[in-house]
């Protein structure tokens, strides 16, 4: 694959913890994110199991799971990735390692905010080395159902874009949309903190397979028929943004910077899934991805890395 040097690789300049407990599951955890070499990439390590054992976040270590993203490896797994791989996308960390003592990392207050903030602390780094880019050339779909799909688009005046748009009917969420360019900026100020959401309808039958037992209105946004049960928005789209950092987070699976206009229509993670293997494949046929040129009004601005405070 041929680099692309519009920017340089990066990495946190110390380890940093974070601590809860997981959204799904409800086991307590303790997170721990550390420096890596550049090429390491993201991966995820169970530090709790006999043999510790190591999963890459790429596309190739999902298994399929509902309603959310899970690599698994040798007997090993990690649950309930997405939170934490939109807060290493949005802030451009290509390399760490995540050690983490539990099957999921800890759900805090059901965004990607706590470990944005535990990312800025440790500091960013740039590495000697450039991130390696796949750059959308031609337009791809994906479809579920009908109304179910994402389309994705060569980049056009930014370099990389993700729009949602979610359609629960008449009820409390109702219709929303949200589209931003990413960048740390953006993604930080616009995505962070928007928060995963279920309808009250919905969390008796998760209870009872197990799913989110500790899970409070404080750590998920619960809506019932008449709105959200005792808490408030932090945007008046924020589910649609949640759906827009969850498909950051996934798309994060095909372990290189992406250039290209994304548009979700109703998806989850198994859409999101989908079309990053398809980029995946078209990535391996082609044997050259980033030896297409991005169009010069895509470039960013390189970040500025915020040192530890
Ligand atoms: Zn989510």
């Amino acid at each position: 694959m041929q680099d692309f040097s519009q920017r340089l690789q990066n990495t946190i300049a110390r380890p940093v913890q974070v601590s809860g407990f997981g959204l799904f599951g409800g086991i307590d955890v303790t997170l721990e994110f550390c420096p890596a070499d550049p090429d390491h990439g993201i991966v995820f390590e169970r530090v709790d199991l006999n043999s510790s054992v190591r999963i890459p976040a790429l596309i190739e270590y999902v298994v399929p799971k509902p309603r959310c993203t899970v690599i698994a490896h040798q007997e090993a797994s990690v649950s309930v990735i997405e939170h934490v791989m939109a807060a290493l996308a949005g802030l451009q960390i290509d390399n760490c390692l995540i050690r983490l003592n539990a099957p999921e990392p800890p759900g805090c207050d059901g965004s990607s905010l706590a470990f944005v903030e535990s990312l800025l602390k440790a500091g960013i780094v740039s590495q000697d080395s450039p991130r390696k880019c796949f750059v959308v050339d031609q337009t791809l779909m994906v479809t579920e159902v009908e109304n179910i799909g994402i389309g994705a688009q060569p980049p056009k005046t930014s370099e990389y874009e993700i729009g949602f748009i979610l359609d629960y009917g008449d009820g409390p969420i109702g219709r929303q949309s949200f589209q931003t360019q990413i960048t740390p900026e953006l993604f930080e100020r616009e995505l962070a903190s928007c928060r995963t959401f279920v309808l009250e309808s919905e969390v008796k039958t998760l209870q009872a397979n197990g799913i989110g037992k500790r899970a409070t209105p404080q750590n998920v946004l619960v809506f019932s028929d008449q709105g959200l049960i005792e808490n408030s928005l932090r945007f008046p789209n924020e589910c649609a943004r949640h759906k827009a950092l969850d498909c950051l987070g996934d798309f994060a699976l095909l372990g290189c910077r992406l250039a290209g206009r994304f548009i979700a229509t109703q998806s989850g993670h198994r859409t999101n899934h989908a079309i990053i293997r398809k980029i995946r494949e078209q990535m391996i046929q082609s044997n050259a991805p980033a030896t297409i040129p991005l169009p010069t009004s895509c470039f960013t601005p390189p970040s500025q890395h915020r040192a530890a405070s």
